[in-house]
This record gives structure tokens, C-alpha cells and sequence, in this order.
């Protein structure tokens, strides 16, 4: 017996006063929780399938429903808590390897609750965002180390190619196939009415979102995957994907039941055959290969698209940001441990790979240290959940950041994390036809425009309170921050001072 029949995680709370048995709940749940008895003319639930996902909760009519966790408790202890002992309890069922969704929810520090953004007081003046023009506009890429000049004076242009984005914020990569065509027409139109740019992930380039080029990032990943000239060549840039924050140092698997359809035709990959993406990229084992294929990238695009490497935060992220720095690499992204995913080993989740905080302020100041800061921008992720998380991120040194939880959030995600079970209420991460119809991608493309458009104005109310009116002017300008219960170590590697200093 499974271990969510014995102890269900979630009870299903049913109001009877309120309950008009309109089966409502019995559509909507994908878990198929509620039925209704025919014998007791009631609507009953079978609660051991529930995965607190809200939709019946969303959409019962009448209110009647509510999910509440569960308080049967285990003879737990500090050392022994209720999931440890759960665990076991499924691996000594199973002797598989625990699977989970989403970012990793251990209780480490979350460097962004310990940073103070500063304002300007009397000396400085603050601007205000309402009057005054405040520029949101980054452009990623490589920055020539000096300017030239013909003859007559004038400018030579010797600018390699750059990523222009109206605000410092882009969608991650969530491939076709871990999520829904709706999901993925949701943020290609999003990021086109931005003005920024979203990511296909591993899984190719859907036919009908070529249209989205000019604001697309097309992805390489181990496995190769709806790799083509056409695919690279339709993209702003093209980011080479080594890492990722949720999983570092393993590969990808997506189960041949979702491989259906145009996912598996847009992944050249036959229906039903399980997409699996190896740990490394066979081809590479030293910054000299990587440089390999970003050359080879970069030839069969003529030049004309900054190409991102994207690496997992880990021990000597420093070191190798170093090295992709010289590599020819336009622009680095740095995916921390707390990043989301569709599916990853519970252990490697929760316990590899650092946070993005120390990772990206590392990384920025050795750059600088090395004097090749200029040679790549850094693109900051791994759950930025606020504008605030965004500018203190730009000023531990990230010229702009990725979301992507937050992203699915604003989708409808209610972060039940059974993202692999393929199952999504929601219609985001499933292929099932009857769930993915569930998302509007017209709702789904103006709720994302709205959650940026927001997090870019509080950003542009956070520059003015500085007294600086542009983000590129904000870039690792760790005076704006302090510290606040930090130890002299953390302080030290984040580069700022504490409160009160
Ligand atoms: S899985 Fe979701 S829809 Fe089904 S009962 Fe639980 S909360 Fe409601
Ligand atoms: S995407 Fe869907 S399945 Fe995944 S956490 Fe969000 S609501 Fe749950």
C-alpha cells in the first residue's frame, strides 16, 4: 500500500451546508479525489490522492471546499522529523530514488531576507519615478574594452552582438514537453510584449513560435534535443545549458508518456521514448571544449547572436565563471540551489549546489578582481520571488535576473509540487489535452505582462529612493546594500557592511 493511503498528507474539508453536489470538484481535480456516492447522494473524497493543488478549492461554487494539512502525527523528534520518517517509509516500498518538483523548501539561509537596500536622505536626492525618466533597459553581452575611432573621429563600430531587454527580467528556460504549449504561447507572447526575452529549455523550438524569435532564447542542452541550424538561427541568443540550480551535476528525464504529439516531433525525438538528457555534454570536458562549441555556435549564426552559458551554483562557481569568461561566452547564467524544476532527485535537490546570493557576488568579484568583468554579463536565478529580490541582485552584481517559479505562479501554478506526476490542474506542467485547454494563453501572456510590468515599476521606485536613475548604473554597487544578522564570513563574500556601518 502506498504510503499517501495509510497517511494522506491533506484532508479535504466539505462544508454539507454549503455543498450543492454540482460535481464541480469531481471535474476539476486531476487526482480524481471527489466522486460522487449515488448511495449516500453526497459528494465523497479519497483523500490519500490530494496534492493540495487548489483548484477544486478555486472553483467549488459555493465555497464549501478547503484543503487543510493533515495532524496525525509520527513520534517525531528534532532528529527524526514527520518527512525523514515518511521518506523511508517510501523508499523501504519503493527502492526507488524519491522524485520531487519545484525548489528546494529546506529551511537554509535566504541571503535576500538579510539585505537592506539603501535611500538617499537629505544630502543625495532621492528622484521621483513619476516625473523623472528612469531607465529600465539593460543589453547583455560582451563590452569592447576600448572604443576606436576612423580618421575623422568618427565612432567605429566594434559593439559584439547584445541582448537588449526593456527591463532587467527574463522568463528561464522551462522546456516544451515539462510544460504545456499553452504555458509556453503564455511567455513567448509575454516576453514579446515586454520587450524581454523567454527560454525554450531542452526541448526545441515548437513550429509555431518562431514568429517569438526576436524574443526567444533557444536552448542546447546535453541531450541535444530539436537542435538545428534553423532552431539556433531563429533565436535573440542561444544559451548552452551545463547546469542547472535545481539538479547540478546530473542530467534530465522526461518520461516517454509525456513525449507525445509536437513534443516529440519538436524534440526529433519517436512518441513514447523517454527524453533523457545525459549528466554531462559528451563533447565537453575542459573550458577548451566549451569554447569549442561556443565558436561553433557563434559560426553557424555568423557572428550575429551573444551566445549565454548557463551553470549551476556550485563550490568553485568563481573559478569557472573565470573560465567562461574566456571562453568567448557573451553572457553567464548563474542558476542557484533554490531554482525550481519539473522534476529532480529529492536528495540532490535539497542538499547540492549553494545560494545564488554567495554564488553571483562571488562570481562578480572575482571577474572584476581578474579585470574581464567586462567580457560577460551575469544573468542571476534560482527563486528571485520579488522586485526587491531583483534589485539587490543587481546590486550584488547580476546585470539582470531570470524567474521562472514566480513566472508559472502569475500562470495559476499553486505550487503543489506534483509538477512530475504530469498531472497539473493547472494546465502547466502536463500535455494531457483535457488540462491544458485549462490555460488561456491570452490570460496567461497579460497576467505575466502585469507581474512584470509591477515588479519594473516598485524597481523603478527603489532607483529613485537611491538617487540613481538607470539599472546599468546600479550593477554591483554593493554600497546600496547592508547586511542585517550576518556573520563577519557572510559579509565578507556577499561584499557588503552591516547595518549601522
Ligand atoms: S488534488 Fe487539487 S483539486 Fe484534487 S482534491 Fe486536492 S486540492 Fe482539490
Ligand atoms: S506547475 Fe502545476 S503541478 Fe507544478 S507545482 Fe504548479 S500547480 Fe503544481
Amino acid at each position: 500500500m502506498a504510503l499517501s493511503e495509510l497517511y494522506p498528507p491533506y484532508e479535504v474539508v466539505r462544508n454539507p451546508d454549503r455543498c450543492i453536489a454540482c460535481r464541480v470538484c469531481e471535474r476539476q481535480c486531476a487526482n480524481e479525489v471527489h466522486r460522487y456516492d449515488e448511495d449516500l447522494k453526497k459528494m465523497t473524497a479519497d483523500e490519500s490522492k490530494c496534492v493540495n493543488c487548489h483548484r477544486c478549492v478555486a472553483l467549488c461554487p459555493t465555497r464549501a471546499l478547503k484543503i487543510v494539512k493533515t495532524d496525525h502525527c509520527f513520534r517525531e523528534n528534532e532528529n527524526w522529523p514527520k518527512e525523514t520518517i515518511e521518506e523511508i517509509y517510501r523508499q523501504a516500498g519503493s527502492g526507488g530514488v524519491l522524485l520531487s518538483s519545484m525548489g528546494n523548501p529546506k529551511p537554509y539561509p535566504i541571503y535576500w531576507d538579510r539585505l537592506l537596500i539603501n535611500a538617499s536622505q537629505v544630502t543625495n536626492p532621492s528622484i521621483d519615478p513619476l516625473r523623472e525618466p528612469m531607465e529600465t533597459r539593460v543589453f547583455l553581452g560582451k563590452k569592447p574594452e576600448e572604443i576606436h575611432r576612423d580618421e575623422a573621429g568618427k565612432l567605429l563600430p566594434n559593439l559584439p552582438p547584445q541582448l537588449e531587454l526593456s527591463t532587467p527580467i527574463l522568463f528561464s528556460a522551462m522546456s516544451y514537453g515539462s510544460i504545456s504549449y499553452n504555458a509556453h504561447k503564455s511567455l513567448a507572447q509575454a516576453a514579446r510584449e515586454l520587450g524581454t526575452c523567454y527560454n525554450t529549455g531542452e526541448g526545441g523550438l515548437h513550429q509555431d513560435f518562431y514568429p517569438y524569435g526576436e524574443n526567444t532564447i533557444v536552448q542546447v542542452a546535453s541531450g541535444r534535443f530539436g537542435v538545428h541550424k534553423e532552431y539556433l538561427s531563429a533565436g535573440a541568443a542561444i544559451e548552452v545549458k551545463m547546469g542547472q540550480g535545481a539538479k547540478p551535476g546530473i542530467g534530465g528525464h522526461l518520461p516517454g508518456a509525456k513525449i507525445v504529439g509536437d513534443v516529440s516531433r519538436t524534440r526529433m525525438i519517436p512518441e513514447g521514448s523517454d527524453a533523457i538528457s545525459p549528466a554531462p555534454h559528451h563533447d565537453i570536458y575542459s573550458i577548451e571544449d566549451l569554447r569549442q562549441l561556443v565558436l561553433s555556435l557563434k559560426e553557424v549564426t555568423h557572428f550575429e547572436k551573444p551566445v549565454i552559458v548557463k551553470i549551476a551554483a556550485v563550490h568553485n562557481v568563481a573559478a569557472i565563471a573565470s573560465g567562461i569568461a574566456r571562453s568567448g561566452a557573451d553572457i553567464i547564467a548563474i542558476d542557484g540551489f533554490r531554482g525550481g524544476t519539473g522534476a529532480a532527485p529529492t536528495r540532490i535537490r535539497d542538499n547540492v549546489g549553494i545560494p545564488i546570493e554567495l554564488a553571483l557576488a562571488a562570481v562578480d568579484q572575482r571577474l572584476r578582481d581578474e579585470g574581464i568583468r567586462g567580457n560577460v554579463s551575469l544573468i542571476a536565478g534560482g527563486s528571485i520571488r520579488s522586485s526587491a529580490d531583483v534589485m539587490k541582485a543587481i546590486l550584488l552584481g547580476a546585470d539582470a535576473v531570470y524567474i521562472a517559479t514566480a513566472a508559472l505562479m502569475a500562470l495559476g501554478c499553486h505550487l503543489c509540487r506534483s509538477c512530475h506526476s504530469g498531472k497539473c490542474s493547472w494546465g502547466i506542467a502536463t500535455q494531457r489535452p483535457e488540462l491544458t485547454q485549462r490555460l488561456d494563453p491570452e490570460i496567461g501572456a497579460q497576467r505575466l505582462v502585469n507581474l512584470v510590468t509591477a515588479w519594473t515599476h516598485e524597481l523603478k521606485e527603489m532607483m529613485g529612493g537611491m538617487g540613481i536613475n538607470s539599472i546599468e548604473a546600479l550593477r554591483g554597487n554593493r554600497l546600496m546594500l547592508r547586511g542585517v544578522g550576518l556573520n563577519e564570513k557572510e559579509l565578507q563574500i556577499l561584499g557588503v557592511a552591516h547595518a549601522g556601518e
